[in-house]
């Protein structure tokens, strides 16, 4: 029998060590748990990013890979399939968009972004050539290419990466002034995660993104929500940015949980006007918009909103937010959250937030420690609220 640590040891050596994971080797999945080699049972609080908000191998999405994987799986875009009209369809009115541009993992529907919103910029707003400006945020995420690393504020994810692509300023996140000096004539968009995931579950102060719209719609600058982290009900609502009123976006990307936790697909959408400065040939994608991409996508769209994923994670997060602000502990900072989307921060006294996550893992809960001090909590939405007072037993056992 192969034990854990070997098989961690043999992938160590052929795998680029891009990645710290945790020293467990799963093998099987199944609602919100998931078992190692050994057999042991976990509860998933990570879901793979949220990207696993209808829990594992669903059933219903299960079925939709099975079904279309019988029937046809890759045409490429240089013809038309049966599948990818019905999904864009079902998006689009999820999202209020009159039309999505296919890809398949999130950077690549962000990139998508980028180029539309510097079309758009020369071709309709007017700027002159190679001067289109795009504000974002500090400790923003938005994906790992060239191009996004290149307006992150992380060191770390350039360093050694140059020579980095122009056209980006950093404002602080949630300050609405700052976005407002920030705009000059050349500016195209701005764009933003309406709570930051990887930068530790960070909310913007109350009214930012209503304010932020406002500030966009006044200086003809797109506004640009990446809620490939936040979107499809992780918060309580289909999209982060529905919690404020008179916040939507001209451009909205989503990912992660679009391709139901079995196979990635993601999107950019737009208003018509927008997205058509996209015409053949400026843009594609492989991959983008197959058919078994459209299929899963379209199934795991149909879960979320027939299980009413949005109310039980604004319902479930509630309870659980609640019970953990009543944790007596000295070692828990700050708790902070919006539905499922909880973020843990642990003193820096009490040590880092790994090693919370660390013992966790003894205990049979899974999840990830991000920019050192916070714990991030964001289990499937098929979660039961019982399991979430097994998971609470737990959390209070290592406060
Ligand atoms: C995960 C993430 C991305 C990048 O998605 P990939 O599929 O890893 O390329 C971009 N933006 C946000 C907000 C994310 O959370």
């Amino acid at each position: 029998m192969t034990t854990q640590s070997e098989i961690i040891a043999h992938t160590e050596k052929v795998s680029a060590h891009n990645y710290s994971p945790l020293p467990v080797v799963l093998s099987r999945g199944e609602g919100v748990w998931v078992w190692d080699v050994d057999g042991k049972k976990y509860l998933d609080c990570l879901s793979g990013y949220s990207s696993l908000n209808q829990g594992h191998r669903h059933p219903a999405i299960i079925d939709a890979l099975v079904q279309q994987a019988g029937q046809l799986t890759m045409t490429s875009r240089a013809f038309y399939n049966d599948r990818m009209g019905p999904f864009l369809d079902r998006l689009c009115g999820l999202a209020g968009m009159d039309m999505a541009l296919p890809m398949n993992t999130g950077m690549e529907a962000v990139e998508t972004a980028i180029k539309i919103a510097r079309r758009w910029a020369y071709r309709i707003k007017g700027v002159e050539a190679d001067k289109a400006e795009i504000i974002v945020c500090e400790e923003n995420f938005h994906g790992r290419t060239t191009t996004i690393i290149s307006f992150s504020s992380e060191l770390q994810y350039k360093d050694g990466f140059g020579p980095l692509t122009p056209g980006f300023k950093i404002i602080p996140f949630g300050d609405a002034a700052a976005l407002e000096a920030a705009i000059t004539p050349n500016t195209a968009a701005f764009m933003v995660e309406p709570i930051q995931g990887e930068a530790g579950i960070n909310i913007p102060p109350e009214g930012f993104l209503a304010e932020a719209r406002r500030i966009c719609s006044e200086h003809n600058v797109l506004f640009i929500a990446d809620e490939i982290q936040t979107g499809l009900a992780r918060t309580g609502r289909m999209f982060c940015y529905q919690h404020d009123d008179g916040a939507k976006p001209d451009m909205l990307v989503v990912g992660k949980a679009l391709g139901g936790g079995v196979y990635p697909v993601s999107a950019t959408l737009a208003s018509a006007e927008i997205m058509n400065v996209i015409q053949p040939g400026d843009h594609g994608s492989t991959f983008g918009g197959n058919p078994l991409a459209a299929a899963v996508a379209d199934r795991a769209l149909q879960v979320i909103v027939d299980e009413k994923l949005a109310d039980r994670s604004r319902e479930l997060g509630e309870y659980l937010l609640d019970r953990l602000r009543g944790i007596r502990s000295n070692k828990i900072r700050e708790i902070r959250g919006r539905g499922l989307f909880v973020g843990i921060e642990v003193e820096p006294e009490a040590g880092l937030a790994r090693e919370y996550c660390e013992r966790l893992v003894d205990l049979g809960v899974l999840t990830k420690d991000t920019h050192k001090q916070v714990m991030r909590l964001a289990p499937p939405l098929v979660i039961e609220k019982a399991e979430l007072d097994w998971l609470l037993e737990r959390l209070e056992s290592v406060f």
